[in-house]
């Protein structure tokens, strides 16, 4: 059932790769299943109880393919979470080892106890550093990161307590059919903990797709601050947020000065990495709450919750000299840019369109004023 079990796996989790090559990790986590079904296959084929060099070859590979199997998952769990692959010695030092361990308690010093102690803390460690590297990376806010973590993790800790449960087994009057229902008890455990990966990952398959989409559709692509649409729509709710608290929201308009004079004179191409530093100048400037948009062309929209008008207005400022401090730095010398900014406090119960039209009238009287300045509105004229 197993085998059977591990078969549909695999095939499933090879389909799902196939059509999703992008998704870090689901290539390490189909050969993991590969090796798995290797696993079931190679226990289907062994006679039991055989010792000695003729049982050496079947041992080995089963060894190296549960070892193979537990290494997949923590690659693949590494790289979905970002994580740096681990050098190629690892995994064939790895390899060796668990090979080096199975023949030499099968051939020279024939010992299945000591084998299946040494071979199972190895692999359940590797689980449980796939189970830390979910626990390590989004586990709070991601429930299919927490799925997969706990199917790890408690399979780890089982493989390392497998052991020691034979060794009790083994104390008990009627050991022979304790053995017999321990055995039961691992494959079941194997084959639930095995459906629970699988789902695990499926799970995690979908929180990709669905964080790439919506980062498709709300993130400006040469940018990445959020679109129009999407700014609008958080501009409307902290909006109603400032507006249950009576509070004003600051919302700026900052215009890049004479873009097109940039396009014209360095390219097309430094006029977009200038678009990016300039971003890349704002982030620096903001807080983690502040929010930026990209309303089309050099133009982009900033507001900034839980903020006074004075300290909007030093923001404002501080932004304004900074990326005139910061020329965009080409392999043809410095591109020197500026900006002109319109600063409104959108008040409570104004739409967020209409304090944008006043920040865009803000931003056009700073462009009328000799640009690189900030105009800051007084109060709402509509
Ligand atoms: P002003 O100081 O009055 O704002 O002058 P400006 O030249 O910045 O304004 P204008 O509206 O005349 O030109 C904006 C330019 O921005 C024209 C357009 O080609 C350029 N632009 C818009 N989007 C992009 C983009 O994504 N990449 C690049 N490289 N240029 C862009
Ligand atoms: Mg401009
Ligand atoms: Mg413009």
């Amino acid at each position: 059932m197993t085998a059977l079990l591990m078969a549909i796996m695999c095939a499933v989790m090879f389909a799902v790769w196939r059509f999703n090559r992008n998704i870090p990790g689901l290539q390490a986590w189909t050969l993991s299943y590969l090796f798995g079904f290797g696993v079931a296959a190679l226990l289907l084929g062994r006679d039991s109880g055989t010792e000695g060099l003729h049982s050496a070859l079947p041992v080995v590979s089963t060894f190296v393919c549960i070892f193979a199997t537990a290494y997949c998952s923590l690659a693949g769990a590494r790289a979905f979470v970002g994580q740096a692959p681990l050098p190629m010695a690892v995994p064939v030092a790895g390899a060796l080892l668990t090979g080096g361990i199975a023949f030499y308690f099968t051939v020279l010093q024939p010992n299945v106890g000591l084998r299946v102690l040494l071979g199972s803390t190895i692999s359940g460690a590797l689980y449980l550093a796939s189970a830390r590297t979910f626990k390590q990376n989004g586990i709070g806010v991601l429930p299919a990161r927490r799925l997969i973590s706990l199917a790890y993790g408690l399979h780890g800790a089982f493989l390392l307590l497998r052991p020691w449960l034979f060794k009790l087994g083994s104390t008990v009057d009627g050991a022979p059919d304790i053995a017999s229902q321990l055995s039961h008890f691992i494959i079941l455990e194997s084959t639930v903990a095995l459906i629970l990966m699988a789902f695990g990952t499926l799970m995690l398959v979908n929180e990709h797709v669905t964080q790439e989409l919506r980062r498709v559709a709300e993130k400006d692509f040469l940018t990445g601050v959020f679109n129009r649409r999407a700014f609008l729509s958080l501009l409307e709710k902290a909006g109603s947020l400032a507006h249950r608290t009576q509070s004003a929201l600051p919302v700026l308009l900052v215009d890049l000065d004479h873009f097109k004079q940039i396009n014209d004179r360095h390219g097309h191409k430094v006029g977009d990495l200038a678009l990016r530093h300039f971003v890349a100048v704002t982030e620096g400037c903001l807080r983690k709450h502040d929010v930026m948009g990209r309303m089309g062309g050099e133009e982009f929209a900033i507001f900034l919750p839980h903020t006074q008008r004075e300290d909007a207005q030093r923001v404002s400022e501080r932004l304004r000299s900074l990326v005139a401090a910061q020329p965009l730095m080409t392999d043809k010398g410095p591109v020197g840019l500026t900006v002109s900014i319109g600063l409104v406090m959108c008040h409570p119960g104004e739409a967020p369109e209409n304090a944008l039209h006043r920040a865009d009238q803000a931003m056009y009287q700073a462009k009328q004023a000799g640009r690189n300045r900030v105009v800051s509105l007084q109060a709402a004229s509509a």
